[in-house]
């Protein structure tokens, strides 16, 4: 507590911990063989098993398996050679069965961490894996007082990936599910598309005095599909927490949901605690067996993560952290196309130069933002880089070659040969071309005889424009210095 003008004013400290869902890559559903496409037309994508018809038994679908498993390595977890599923029960009309197979007590894994940029590690507590439930559709324009449900997404398969209390700010939130979104997509785990609903955020949200006091009651603020929103909905929900405690009032313990449209948070329902679902091993599942051979397995198939990659583009390139990351983690599909421009012979910072500057801009003018959607190949941008960097070319014409390349799809070199835009060095025409500009600017001559040196920037620039942007930089300084010192006072 401060004093401020005699006013006691307490500060506060957030604590957050956050439970993702993420819908794994799989082509069918957890326990049975419907597609999990998406968009397509309402209840066609279901099933005995899915629409929970009696007598329909589950059959565990392997890939979401691995593809969870996956999740868990790449995270730094401990896989479970045994996890059980287990019955949640609770009733909701998008919930055919009555319960959702999920696991519990024993999930699939557990003690796991991600790095932030800061360095920071916010602890993973657990991976479970469960189905999802349906949807239900309000207030559709042909029947304004009713409720539809969709079935198509019952029984797609999720890990939920329960974090510790360990985020302490709502930038820090945002940034921990950038952060999972960007791994589980490198790993191919999930397609990160959040708008379908691949990828949402439950945000459990407290308050204290400081960081040494014990932790306050938290809401959960459910389902939260934005990286912004995210923020916000937890910004809120630290100012609501703020001015409840501060008027004299409790935080209740509840779900609240984020209402995109204004910002804010609102009570959904008090939060129903664990023995609420009446949890129960699911009796028509067997115990997940997963073993040692298997993780092995998974683990050598992990493709290299994010912060590994960026930390070698750092040691084995040269590159800065800014440009390693921006390769990595910021554009997508940048760090192949930088690794396949210098495998074919480009140097790294010309390569890394080359992408993050002429050839972002020239996408960004056409839209894009992708790598993938770059005409130019890799091995193409490397021919031109070798051109430029052995002064076959001046930079100013390489980016001008670099335009032709992209709209036309033919190669540097061919493009230089039949336009003949080779630099000209110590050429005939290049020492014509000076002598006829230092004949015709008698005044800069004696100026820079003078001592104004700015005056051979003035001829540098008549020689380069008389070469029209052909000539060789540095040759036209040298040529114009020995010609400068050859004429007599
Ligand atoms: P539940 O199963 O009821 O959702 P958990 O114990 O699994 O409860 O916790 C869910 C999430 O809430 C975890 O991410 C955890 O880090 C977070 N959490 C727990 N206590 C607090 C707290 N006091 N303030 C903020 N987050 C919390
Ligand atoms: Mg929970
Ligand atoms: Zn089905």
């Amino acid at each position: 507590m401060e004093l401020h003008g005699g006013i006691a004013v307490v500060s506060y400290v957030p604590v957050i911990g956050l439970e993702i869902h993420a819908q794994l890559l799989t082509a069918t559903k957890i326990f049975c063989g419907c597609r999990t496409s998406f968009g397509a037309p309402p209840n066609t994508n279901v099933c005995p098993v899915c629409l929970g018809l009696p007598g329909a038994l589950p059959v565990l679908n392997r890939r979401a398996v691995d593809l969870a498993v996956r999740a868990a390595l790449a995270l730094e977890c401990q896989v479970h050679h045994t996890s059980v599923f287990a019955r949640k029960n609770y009733f909701y009309p998008d919930l055919p069965k009555g319960y959702q197979i999920s696991q519990y007590e024993q999930p699939l894994a557990t003690g796991g961490r991600l790095r932030l940029s800061s360095g920071k590690y916010i602890r993973i507590t657990r991976i479970h894996m469960e189905e999802d439930a349906g949807k239900s559709l309000h207030g559709l324009a042909d029947s304004a007082s009713h409720t539809h449900i969709d079935l198509n997404r019952a029984g797609t398969p999720l890990i939920e990936i329960v974090s510790e209390p360990d985020v302490r700010s709502a930038a820090e939130a945002a940034e921990y599910f950038s952060r999972m979104r960007e791994l589980l997509v490198s790993i191919g785990a999930c397609d990160g598309n959040m708008e379908e609903g691949s990828l949402r955020c439950d945000a459990n949200v407290s308050i204290r005095a400081d960081e040494s006091a014990p932790f306050g009651t938290r809401t959960e603020t459910k389902n939260v599909n934005s990286f912004r929103f995210l923020e916000q909905a937890i910004a809120f929900e630290i100012d609501r927490q703020i001015d409840v405690v501060s008027s004299g009032g409790t935080v209740i313990q509840e779900t609240r949901l984020f209402d995109n449209a204004t910002g804010r948070t609102e009570s959904m329902r008090s939060k129903e605690d664990a023995h609420d679902y009446r949890y129960f091993p699911e009796p028509d599942l067997a115990p997940l067996v997963v073993t040692e051979a298997w993780v092995e397995a998974a683990r050598a198939a992990l493709p290299e993560l994010p912060d590994a990659k960026t930390a070698r583009f750092v040691s084995a390139y040269g590159l800065s952290d800014y440009d390693a990351n921006l390769l990595v983690r910021l554009i997508p599909g940048g760090a192949d196309y930088f690794e396949a421009t210098v495998a074919a012979g480009a140097s790294a910072k010309g390569a890394s130069n080359w992408i993050l500057g002429e050839l972002r801009r020239i996408l960004k003018d056409a839209g894009g933002d992708d790598m993938t959607a770059v005409p130019v190949e890799p091995i193409r941008l490397s021919e031109l880089i070798v051109l430029a960097e052995t002064d076959v070319i001046s930079s100013t014409v390489a980016k001008d070659v670099l335009s032709k390349m992209w709209v036309s799809g033919r190669g540097a070199k061919a493009i230089v040969d039949a336009e003949g835009l080779a630099q000209v060095g110590d050429s005939a025409a290049l020492q014509a071309a000076i002598g006829a500009v230092l004949a015709e600017n008698a005044d800069a001559v004696a100026q820079y005889r003078a001592g104004k040196s700015a005056a051979f920037g003035f001829l540098v620039g008549q020689a380069m424009k008389a070469m029209k942007g052909k000539a060789n930089p540095k040759a036209i300084n040298a040529l114009l210095k020995s010609e400068l010192e050859k004429i007599p006072n």
